[in-house]
């Protein structure tokens, strides 16, 4: 009750929350009370929780901040929904996000942008632009996002929350509305790592509807969370600390490295050389797998459909025309044209070569240190329009995210101080599978 007030007083203005589950909250928060009650249940019994609006919810809109998908609702749940519900979660209703998680502001949603709590004329970041503000408001305890590119962590940073990253395939993508398949990953978005670790422990794991999920134990995350940093060799990389990182960004940045250094890691510089290829390579990589997957939105089946189609290639044009915004659209005709075949040697085959590089990069660093920390985003939270004529900028908002998906590593983003009066989050980045370690180092840092 308490956050369903909040969240009828603020998000008018937020505009956090796509949609509201008030009932259904109400009816799942008496069975969690009555199963604790009965001295049964999870941690996760009776905490209120939002769902980032690209987790299918059965009953509940699922719209991925999309026209297209504005009269969608799923007939089954996402895993990681499910895997909430069975833990007795009370979900609260569904987070605002850029269109099919494309963007890096919020901006490109259908519903609005959500705006960033600390300042209401700036961008809360993107793409689980909504899921970071609503915590950071105090409208949920937590929230699901995902990050395809840097849409859990670079949110996180702009608006003063924990989120993490997951492994690719730690946590399963049944139910998650497919954007770039091989970089797409779910993860939690909460005050605190001690929180995101919870959250963890109930969304990780092996699923058989996903094929592309790991079958490998899930470790209890909290129980790591006080353990000793002593030793551990964390690397800066120079790329990320180069002349041009704004000195807003670098100082508080510096500073949080000084208190790891504090409580007994060593720093060492290191280099991630291909860091530049990044961007460009990921702006090929995502666009192509985008144009593929979001083909099933044809007017036929469901979503959006034209009105009075003439023909099978009207329905179609017109569907999608009528109801994809124009970031959606720049994404689709890249993809199409690096596929094509006069174009894809020279596009989509050299950015695969060249996400190899990117992984060799993390590799190579992984065997001179254990874990890798710098800023999380360049700047922090921009202005609302500032960027959103210019999709190449707001593209160089992801440049210290997105290797980090293209290599499929797991990062975390903490806030560590603040730059002109907004928040700015530190990125950690471990190697495979390291969750528990990057929690535990967030948890001491905290
Ligand atoms: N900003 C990036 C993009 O627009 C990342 C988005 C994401 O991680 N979903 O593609």
């Amino acid at each position: 009750q308490h956050y369903l007030k909040r969240i009828e007083q603020l998000n008018e203005n937020l505009n956090s929350f796509i949609t509201v589950s008030t009932e259904e909250a109400l009816k799942q928060a008496k069975a969690a009370d009555a199963i604790l009650q009965s001295g049964e249940g999870s941690p996760i019994t009776g905490i209120p929780l939002a769902h980032k609006d690209i987790f299918c919810t059965s009953g509940v809109k699922t719209s991925c901040g999309s026209k297209m998908l504005d009269n969608f609702t799923a007939p089954y749940d996402a895993t990681v929904v499910s895997r909430f519900k069975t833990a007795g979660a009370v979900m609260l209703g569904k987070t605002n996000m850029d269109e099919f998680a494309m963007g890096s502001s919020n901006e490109t949603s259908f519903y609005g942008p959500a705006k960033n709590p600390w300042a209401h004329d700036r961008v809360p970041g993107g793409s689980s632009g909504g899921s970071a503000a609503a915590v950071a408001a105090r409208l949920t305890p937590a929230a699901t996002g995902t990050d395809t590119g840097g849409s859990i962590r670079q949110p996180s940073a702009l608006c003063g929350i924990t989120g993490l990253k997951p492994t690719y395939g730690r946590v399963s993508r049944y139910g998650m509305i497919a954007f770039a398949s091989s970089l797409d990953q779910g993860g939690p978005m909460a005050r605190t790592a001690q929180d995101a670790a919870l959250l963890l422990n109930t969304m990780a794991g092996f699923d058989e509807r996903d094929s592309t999920s790991v079958e490998q134990d899930v470790p209890d995350y909290t129980l790591s969370l006080e353990e000793s940093i002593e030793g551990i060799k964390i690397g800066l990389p120079k790329e990320y600390f180069a002349e041009n990182l704004n000195p807003n960004i670098a100082i508080p940045i510096e500073a949080a490295i000084k208190e790891f250094e504090r409580l007994g890691a060593q720093i060492h510089e290191i280099s991630l050389p291909n860091t530049e290829l990044a961007v460009p390579t990921y702006y090929v990589v995502a666009p192509a797998e985008c144009s593929s997957n979001l083909s099933r939105y044809d007017g036929a089946r469901f979503g959006y459909r034209c009105d009075n189609p003439k023909d099978l290639l009207d329905l179609y044009c017109r569907s999608r025309g009528e109801s994809f915004g124009p970031e959606v659209k720049r994404r689709i005709l890249i993809g199409t044209y690096v596929l094509s075949a006069g174009y894809y040697d020279a596009y989509y085959l050299k950015a695969q070569k060249l996400r190899r590089l990117i992984s060799n990069d993390f590799k190579q660093a992984f065997t001179e240190v254990d874990i890798i920390m710098g800023p999380t985003s360049p700047t922090p939270a921009f202005q609302l329009g500032e960027k959103s004529d210019d999709p190449v900028a707001m593209y160089l908002a992801d440049i210290y995210t997105i290797n980090v998906n293209l290599a499929g590593l797991p990062a975390l983003s903490i806030p560590a101080g603040f730059a002109q009066g907004l928040p700015i989050g530190l990125q950690i980045i471990g190697n495979y599978f390291s969750e528990a370690r990057l929690l535990n180092l967030a948890h001491r840092y905290q």
